[in-house]
């Protein structure tokens, strides 16, 4: 018997069967069986009852092949009639057998004769009454006897239960959760231990371990005088299992049975090699196992279950490693909205930094900062985010953007950070004049209101949602450290600051695999002297104030050695195009006219001339390098004496300095020659040697044609699939969220590629490129630095593809980890 055949509830019961556990007399109808039911062919049912006692009441369970995929509900005390109510309540006692008779008549009503539940609401509570009223108004309502025989009601349960499966909506449902369309229902047909009559009978369920935490814990509960699952629908009178200071518990009340229940949940585990819930029914004193199914658990329950049953020898750590989704490791390093919780949710938009925060509304990354002063949890809204909002991002709990898509500015840094981020939320009718937000529903949030953003699930909800707490606990570190083990493919993180190189760190990246050096520059103090070296006229005013951000990069940079320790960094030089140091409105412009005491005009018709029309494929990356070399030698000078200065502690530092936005070979030569020549003047003015790895971002196609005159010059390539998904699609990264849900939507691309690596586009230049390169020179170092570096399936291409690391924001660095270990095993 086989789930894909019986479905997984007929194949567990098969095995405990097989572990001789006390599970009642069971025949399993195979899905082919049930499709034949629905389709009007029975079996024979003289032969199907056969194996059963005659005497015992029977029961039928759905048993889908994922149990996730539902089902119709069981029903139970098949085969009561009038006869066996004289006989029951010889043996039970006439309120027993009245009520096991009541119970059989309304279910059957309801899920059989498909008649109203309301007929019932006025029966009375006493069940030897309520049973006479039942079976009258089934009778009025059918103008039928209510049927007498086994067979004719097992077959008539049967029957509806098959038909059940084949409704629309429950395949729609079932469809909604991932089961194909041909997905097939299996039934159980199961003798009933009773749980009603006399001495301690009553039913319950009883799991080893809390579903919220995984720590081993007995918990469920019993309730005496009762079937199925009544125990956990919270009526009075429940019992805990284990004794408990909070009430009465099985354990006090039937040591004996409770003993007995809790070895059996035992062996389960160990036999089954999985947390089991078992369902059970105490009859009079003895205990039956009528079911067990995998216990319901949340992402940090689901690794702790995993490390214990290894770490007790049940499965094996690989094992372990392949039965934790990689992604939902973003569950335990970021709070979550409660899942159990109402969300009133006032917009959605792409989900593109996980976690979830509350706060109050601000508009501004200067009111932000001014509210954090305060100790006050602000969310940052804005159009969009842009370099100048950095500070405010820091400042703020969460970050909501009107437009963006996953590998916008807002989305690129509320990762990198670990902030909470909700982009292209394009609903939530932004107005930065008024300064409100008006709903699609008409509901205006204005400054000061309160809302929570969950960036795990893209949704802004509004007031302050229900968090749980992040939960890195020690079963976290050892399946990490597990995972280290078996993985084959190095996982370091893009990180810009030493903040970012902490967490990464802390994430035990095997170094950083992209420094985005800009997101030094905007600070407050550098940044006016980022935009004096903007405005200079000079060659000599340029040098000038390039001498005064070389100490600060410097100290960047021996930072960031210093927490990497010995870890490989990988500073990239200068990226984005200059405009993006100044200000874009006219109070900034005056603001900035005052710093460097120049008129107003002069600054306007600056800022006017290094406008662009398209600026990101404009004056930016090499080609700033190239065309204003000074920015480069001063970053290559601040990195090769932040090298000497970080070697004097321990191992020589060796950095590697990455070439952005590389089109040409000849780029290439220009700008290694300079650096070459900077790093002569370092080691002739310090009287030390130290070496450095110069390599390449390929983010233009061409350079991934090319990849093949480039390899020769460098000693690694770092694809940037963010800029190269942008450049291949010819689909701007900012803008693109506005209509990826429609493309996505009407399987224009199946999924956003700025998440999700475009496999048959942007990998075949990934091949290409990698080809190409590794044929001129065979050591090429080749790895991805894109935000796809995240990705576990992108992973598995780079891994396939032969790269040797992967990079990603420090957030993603577990899930990195994770995800590659499982390639590997
Ligand atoms: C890239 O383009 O993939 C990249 C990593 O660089 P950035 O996101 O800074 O453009
Ligand atoms: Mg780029």
């Amino acid at each position: 018997m086989a789930a894909h055949t019986h479905g997984g509830r007929a194949k567990c019961l098969q095995r405990l069967v097989r572990l001789e556990l006390p599970v009642p007399r069971t025949i399993a109808l195979s899905f082919n069986a049930v499709h034949g039911i629905a389709a009007g062919d029975m079996p024979d049912m003289e032969a199907l009852l056969a194996p059963f006692d005659s005497e015992a009441l029977l029961c039928v369970r759905p048993s889908s092949e994922d149990p996730d995929w539902g089902g119709p509900g069981a029903v139970l005390n098949i085969g009561m009639n009038d006869g066996k109510f004289v006989q029951l309540s010889d043996r039970l006692g006439k309120v027993a057998a009245a009520e096991l008779y009541l119970r059989f008549v309304q279910s059957y009503a309801i899920h059989v004769a498909r008649l109203d539940p309301d007929m019932f609401d006025e029966v009375s509570d006493d069940p030897v009454v309520g049973l006479g009223q039942s079976l009258r108004a089934y009778e009025d309502e059918t103008e039928e006897d209510f049927p007498q025989q086994t067979a004719v009601q097992l077959a008539e349960v049967l029957r509806s239960m098959a038909r059940a499966w084949e409704g629309t909506t429950a395949r729609l449902l079932r469809q909604a959760k991932g089961a194909p369309a041909d997905a097939g229902l299996g039934l159980v047909v199961q003798e009933m231990a009773l749980g009603l009559g006399q001495g301690e009978c009553g039913s319950g369920v009883m799991q080893l371990v809390d579903s919220q935490t995984g720590a081993r814990q007995i918990t469920g509960r019993y309730l005496s005088q009762s079937q199925g699952r009544e125990a956990l629908s919270g009526g009075a009178g429940a019992l805990f299992l284990e004794r408990d200071p909070r009430g009465p518990s099985l354990e006090e009340l039937a040591p004996e049975a409770f003993a007995a229940l809790k070895s059996c949940t035992e062996l389960m585990r160990g036999k089954l090699r999985e947390e089991m819930q078992v369902e059970f029914t105490i009859e009079n004193g003895e205990v039956y196992v009528l079911d067990g199914v995998r216990v319901a658990r949340n992402a940090r329950a689901a690794v702790a279950i995993a490390v214990a049953l290894a770490e007790d020898g049940i499965i094996a750590r690989e094992d372990a490693l392949m039965r934790i989704d990689p992604r939902a490791l973003n569950e335990l390093l970021h709070r979550q909205v409660d899942p159990e919780a109402a969300r009133d949710v006032l917009a959605r938009g792409v989900a593109a930094s996980p976690g979830a925060a509350s706060g109050r509304i601000v508009f501004t990354a200067e009111a932000a900062q001014a509210a954090a002063a305060q100790g006050e949890a602000v969310v940052l809204v804005r159009r969009e985010t842009s370099p100048e909002d950095i500070r405010g991002m820091h400042a703020a709990v969460a970050v909501l953007t009107e437009r963006g898509g996953m590998t916008s500015h807002a989305a690129v840094i509320g990762r990198g950070i670990g902030l909470p981020c909700v982009v292209g939320a394009s609903q939530i009718g932004f107005d930065p004049v008024r300064k409100q937000l008006t709903l699609p529903d008409g509901r205006i949030l204005k400054k000061g209101d309160t809302i929570t953003i969950d960036g795990t699930n893209g949704e802004v909800l509004a007031g302050e949602a229900p968090l749980l707490e992040a939960a890195r606990d020690e079963s976290f570190q050892t399946l990490m450290d597990w995972a280290d083990l078996v993985r084959d493919i190095a996982v370091r993180a893009n990180a810009d600051t030493p903040a970012d190189a902490e967490v990464a760190r802390n994430f035990r990246a095997q170094g950083i695999g992209l420094c985005r050096t800009e997101h030094m520059f905007f600070e407050a103090d550098r940044l006016t002297v980022m935009r004096e070296m903007i405005f200079a006229d000079s060659s000599e005013d340029r040098a000038a104030a390039l001498d005064r951000l070389l100490p600060m990069q410097r100290a960047d940079f021996i930072d960031l050695f210093r927490i990497m320790q010995g870890q490989p960094v990988c500073i990239r030089l200068f990226d984005p195009p200059l405009h993006e140091f100044l200000p874009s409105d006219r109070s900034g412009m005056l603001e900035l006219a005052e710093a460097l005491d120049l008129p107003l005009s002069d600054v306007t018709r600056r800022v006017e001339a290094l406008g662009e029309y398209n600026p990101m494929l404009g004056m930016r990356g090499v080609r700033l390098g190239i065309t204003v070399p000074e920015i480069y030698d001063m970053q290559a000078r601040a990195i090769f004496e932040a090298t000497i200065e970080a070697s004097r502690e321990g191992a020589p530092v060796v950095p590697e300095i990455m070439i952005p936005l590389v089109s040409a070979m000849r780029e290439v030569e220009l700008v290694k020659a300079r650096i070459d020549a900077v790093a002569a003047a370092v080691r002739s003015a310090s009287g030390r040697d130290f070496t450095y790895r110069l390599g390449v971002m390929v983010e233009t196609p061409r350079a991934a044609l090319r990849a093949g005159d480039i390899a020769p010059h460098v000693s690694f390539l770092s694809f940037g699939t963010n800029d190269l998904t942008q450049m291949t699609y010819g689909l701007s990264r900012d803008d693109a969220g506005r209509f990826m849900s429609a493309y996505v939507k009407q399987g224009v691309y199946p999924e956003d590629p700025f998440h999700t690596l475009d496999v048959d586009g942007v990998g075949e230049l990934l091949c290409i490129g990698a080809e190409r390169g590794r044929a001129a020179k065979p050591e090429l170092v080749l790895s991805i630095c894109g935000e796809h570096g995240g990705n576990p399936e992108s992973i598995a291409f780079c891994r396939a593809a032969g790269f040797d690391y992967v990079s990603c924001s420090p957030f993603r660095v577990p899930v990195a980890r994770l995800a590659a270990a499982q390639l590997a095993v």
